[in-house]
């Protein structure tokens, strides 16, 4: 039942373009959480609530905040949630994350959202992880693009965008708080705690 509603939401994603973290991607995740006994998450980027449903689905005792900005995606995401009855440990909120008002202080903060913005929600948002905390950040490799010849990359938005991307993970290399961690697993995934 439970994994028949699962391909249910991939199959939609995969129909709708709606870009859900990769199978090994998310397998690495759920285990991290299980691995390091994860119960508080914010998530930047829901989406169709994928990510955050399989997250939830590791432990009961799992909370979970999730923030989606685009109302199509929101409203398959308070769908999907209800399917799964994890409205009560999933707190989806349909806002532009940089709008959100964050209480408490959180185990995992997973930053999936606008590429570009990565070092802006960093910077806002690890101010609400736990001291033991980790970060971790989706889509590091975009598709492979990052790793690309910027030459071969033919549309100047893609080009800015990788540019971006190359910037965050520059930050997250320099930045003395953070030790990151950068695994070639799904589309790339950098994995930030502080020291
Ligand atoms: N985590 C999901 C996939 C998220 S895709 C999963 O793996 O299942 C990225 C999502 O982030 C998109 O749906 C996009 O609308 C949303 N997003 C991008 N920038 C945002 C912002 N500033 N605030 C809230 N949502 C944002
Ligand atoms: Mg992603």
């Amino acid at each position: 039942m439970v994994e028949t509603e699962l391909v249910r939401i991939e199959e939609y994603a995969e129909e709708n373009n709606v870009p859900i973290m990769t199978k090994d991607g998310i397998e690495f995740l759920t285990e991290y959480i299980k691995k390091h006994k994860v119960k508080r998450i914010l998530e930047i980027g829901a989406a169709i609530g994928y990510s955050a449903i399989k997250m939830a689905l590791v432990d009961e005792q799992i909370e979970i905040t999730t923030i989606e900005r685009d109302e199509k995606r929101y409203l398959e995401a308070v769908k999907n949630i209800k399917k799964f009855h994890l409205e009560d440990r999933i707190n989806l909120i349909y806002k532009d994350a940089f709008d959100v008002k964050i209480e408490g202080t959180y185990d995992l903060i997973f930053i999936d959202a606008a590429k570009a913005q990565n070092i802006k929600f960093f910077e806002m948002f690890s101010k609400y992880l736990n001291p033991k905390g980790t970060i971790i950040t989706d889509n590091m490799n975009f598709h492979g693009l990052v790793n690309k010849d910027p030459e071969d990359i033919k549309s100047r938005n893609l080009r800015a965008l990788v540019r971006k991307l190359k910037d965050y993970a520059t930050f997250l290399k320099e930045n003395k708080k953070y030790d990151t961690e950068f695994l070639e697993i799904g589309d790339g995934i950098a994995i930030s705690r502080p020291q």
